[in-house]
């Protein structure tokens, strides 16, 4: 993306575009909106400062130092702001290619940033190496060792290197490869194909089969199309486009297998990255037509559920609050299905927070790189959970679910942590399980 400027240092080619920046005319409209600048309250850590510093970086006035780095790194891609822009900035877009331009020429932490990508490009993208990590995963998940890292607080860095452990989830579910579905449902009306993912995939395969029995009970017939894998939103965020790009071709590849029917997502993550398959691969002559065309086929879970009109007989007790997973109600612009779905549950009272739709500072491995501001937003989350006392913390995305078990043990409530696809099977009609 090259811009008309002149450059005091070579840009690489996934530089954000000039045209994107100067979309911007500063009014601040997005500020109160944004998780960083509500916590920090400073400029450089609002939307509006993260793009005036790209700016400045793309016209060769503001020098790619330490600092800007840090700004831009401390931002959760949640993409509220994009939400509330009245001038239609794409900041998603930015956002990623401003991390393609750090990941090009970084400032801080070369070997860290070289570590991370290897780890998506080589495990997280990778199915077997993946099941193989995730076998420690597991079995510290539900060990004694997880338990007392909870109870006892270790200061500075050992507290940092022991984070991860908080955020395991605490039921973690049998892998999930599709099993009895048919790899295709052509000529079967309404036809869902269902995309698992890679590390949902591994750790939340009790959610896809209860996406899978919920979307059965709507009356949807389900295929499983083989040799799919991850969607590569993990790497996009990253800044890796290259990547994100292969992992694009791959799964447009493993779903044209099917191609009537919708793809439908149940991770708000990788839906909203999969519904921009088509403007990642725009620049590709030879796969923009079928990346558009795929793109337009992706549905949220909750979406899908909305088309086939509900189910009839949900019935359930209790109160359950539904916390927005950012790129199902930033990027993707889905609030009301969600909550829809709750409502239609006989018996299940639905409570609002305040700061439902803030990012829970989950947001892919942001708590992993950025602890402390994660920390910040979990206590948010805790603080409202302290007040409404729910039965159910319901949500869209695997992230949000973990970062929402910590939440919920830092409160000290009783809440369940639940996928909303796993909460509305709970609910189905005894005849439907
Ligand atoms: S990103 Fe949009 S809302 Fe925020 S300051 Fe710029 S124009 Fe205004
Ligand atoms: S994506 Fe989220 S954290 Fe980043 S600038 Fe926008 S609102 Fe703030």
């Amino acid at each position: 993306m090259e811009s008309d400027h002149e450059h005091r240092w070579p840009l690489p080619e996934d530089a954000p575009a000039g045209a994107d920046l100067s979309r911007c005319v500063h009014c601040g409209l997005c500020l109160t909106s944004c998780p960083t600048y509500v916590v920090t309250g400073l400029e450089m850590e609002s939307p509006r400062g993260r793009i005036y510093l790209a700016r400045g970086v793309d016209e060769g006035r503001i020098e790619l130092t330490a600092a800007v780095e840090n700004h831009w790194d401390l931002c959760l891609q949640c993409r509220a702001c994009e939400a509330v822009c009245p001038s239609g900035v794409a900041y998603g877009r930015i956002i990623e290619h401003v991390r393609a331009q750090t990941a090009a020429a970084p400032v801080t932490g070369r070997i860290t940033r070289r570590m991370r990508r290897f780890v998506l490009r080589n495990v997280v993208a990778r199915p077997r190496v993946l099941r193989v990590a995730c076998l420690p995963a597991r079995w510290l998940a539900t060990s004694r060792v997880r338990s007392v890292v909870e109870r006892i607080r270790l200061p500075g860095r050992m507290g940092q290197l022991v984070a991860p452990l908080r955020q395991l989830p605490s039921r973690p579910g049998a892998r999930f490869d599709g099993e009895t579905l048919p790899a295709t449902a052509i000529g079967r009306d309404p036809a869902v194909a269902m995309f698992a993912g890679c590390v949902m995939n591994e750790l939340f395969g009790n959610v896809h089969r209860a996406t899978v029995r919920v979307l059965e009970a709507a009356g949807a017939e389900v295929s499983y199309p083989r040799g799919q894998g991850c969607c590569g939103a993990l790497h996009a965020h990253d800044g890796d486009l290259a990547f994100a790009r292969e992992r694009a071709r791959a799964t447009i590849a493993a779903f044209e297998t099917d191609p009537e029917a919708t793809v439908v997502v149940n991770s708000a993550g990788c839906g909203a990255a999969m519904k921009e398959y088509g403007e990642l691969l725009a620049g590709d002559a030879a796969w923009a037509e079928r990346a558009a065309a795929f793109s337009a086929r992706v549905k949220d879970f909750s979406e899908v559920l909305s088309d086939c009109g509900g189910i009839a007989g949900l019935q359930m007790g209790g109160r359950a609050t539904y916390q927005d997973a950012c790129h199902l109600a930033h990027a993707q612009r889905i609030r009301q299905q969600p909550r829809d779905a709750l409502a239609s549950v006989s018996g299940l009272a639905c409570v609002e927070t305040p700061g439902s739709d803030l990012c829970c500072g989950a947001a892919g491995i942001y708590s992993l790189v950025q602890p402390g501001m994660s920390a910040d937003l979990r206590t948010k989350k805790a603080i409202a959970f302290r007040d409404a006392d729910p039965d159910y913390v319901v949500t869209s995305n695997p992230g949000c679910q973990m970062q929402y078990e910590a939440a919920v043990r830092e409160a000290g409530v009783k809440a369940r942590v639940m996928h909303l696809a796993e909460l509305l099977d709970e609910a189905l009609p005894p005849a439907t399980h």
